[in-house]
């Protein structure tokens, strides 16, 4: 073996450094081609982040029976949603995916079966952030889904079982949002002020509180909490993305939250993000 060769199978596969893991909130599809302070806030964090071998993200907007990761080479934008303008269905986001590395995650996994998707490709809880923090798609993307049939605790623990991808260069990236109640947004209010409802302020204030004191069991009992969280969270499938960012957190990480701010009464844009120190 070249020298060559060993430093290139050491970048790749060899790295101690763990990677950050993040929490986004993706609120409106819209906040693709919008230009506000939250999209400002991505792409900050996408200039300060270490170039990853991969993202690997678990949307809220991918759910199914059993875990499948994507594991076509180039996933198509899926445009998953309706009624908005024509300019949010032209956008691309060409990011390569990797058949290499769904085949590790799935090797991973011992918990359950998961399958190689060819299929779905990427939705827009994973392109319309992951495209402010790597504009120009040259970081592979895959996505892993998330089982509906299957209860908070078991996703916590599923999490667990990827680890070791943060220090193989790997960015895990949890996207849904916190406080998201559809039914009652005011979509008026959807832009400009922070503006939230009572309930929803008080539910995201005891998730983040939560979050920082990583009091994950609360988080995990989500029904338990009481009627804040009731509607907060009408159905899991954007919070239990936040259980998959969480479970990644090791003992020598550092957490922070940004975005901190509810929109249109019933959602929260709160996200997070996991350091190593
Ligand atoms: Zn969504």
């Amino acid at each position: 073996m070249t020298l060559s060769n060993l430093r290139n199978i050491t970048s790749q596969f060899g790295r101690t450094d763990l990677m950050p893991v993040l929490f986004l909130g993706h609120g409106s599809p819209m906040n693709a081609i919008e230009e506000n302070r939250f999209v400002a806030s991505f792409r900050k964090l996408g200039r300060s982040l270490p170039r990853p071998q991969l993202i690997l993200c678990i949307s809220a907007h991918w759910e199914t029976r059993g875990t499948w990761v994507t594991a076509m080479s180039n996933p198509e934008t899926i445009h998953d949603f309706g009624g908005f303008p024509r300019q949010l269905y032209e956008v691309q986001y060409p990011a390569p995916g990797s058949p290499e590395w769904a085949n590790k995650t799935k090797d991973l996994i011992t918990k359950t079966e998961v399958g190689l998707d060819y299929n779905w490709g990427l939705d827009h809880g994973a392109w319309s952030v992951i495209k402010h923090l790597y504009p120009q798609a040259n970081v592979p993307v895959i996505q892993m889904s998330i089982d509906y049939t299957q209860p908070a605790q078991y996703h916590y623990e599923l999490a667990k079982e990827i680890r070791e991808l943060r220090r193989k260069g790997v960015l895990i990236v949890g996207s849904g949002n916190m406080v998201h109640n559809l039914r009652l947004v005011d979509f008026r209010r959807l832009d400009g002020d922070p503006f939230g409802y009572d309930w929803a302020i008080e539910a995201n204030d005891k998730m983040k509180s939560y979050i920082l004191n990583d009091d994950h069991q609360r988080l995990i009992q989500f029904r338990k909490q009481g009627l804040a969280f009731e509607l907060a969270i009408p159905t899991p499938e954007h919070y239990l993305p936040l259980l998959y960012t969480l479970a990644l957190k090791e003992k020598t990480d550092d957490i922070a939250l940004f975005n901190d701010e509810p929109v249109g009464g019933s959602l929260t844009m709160t996200s997070v993000i996991i350091n190593p120190k």
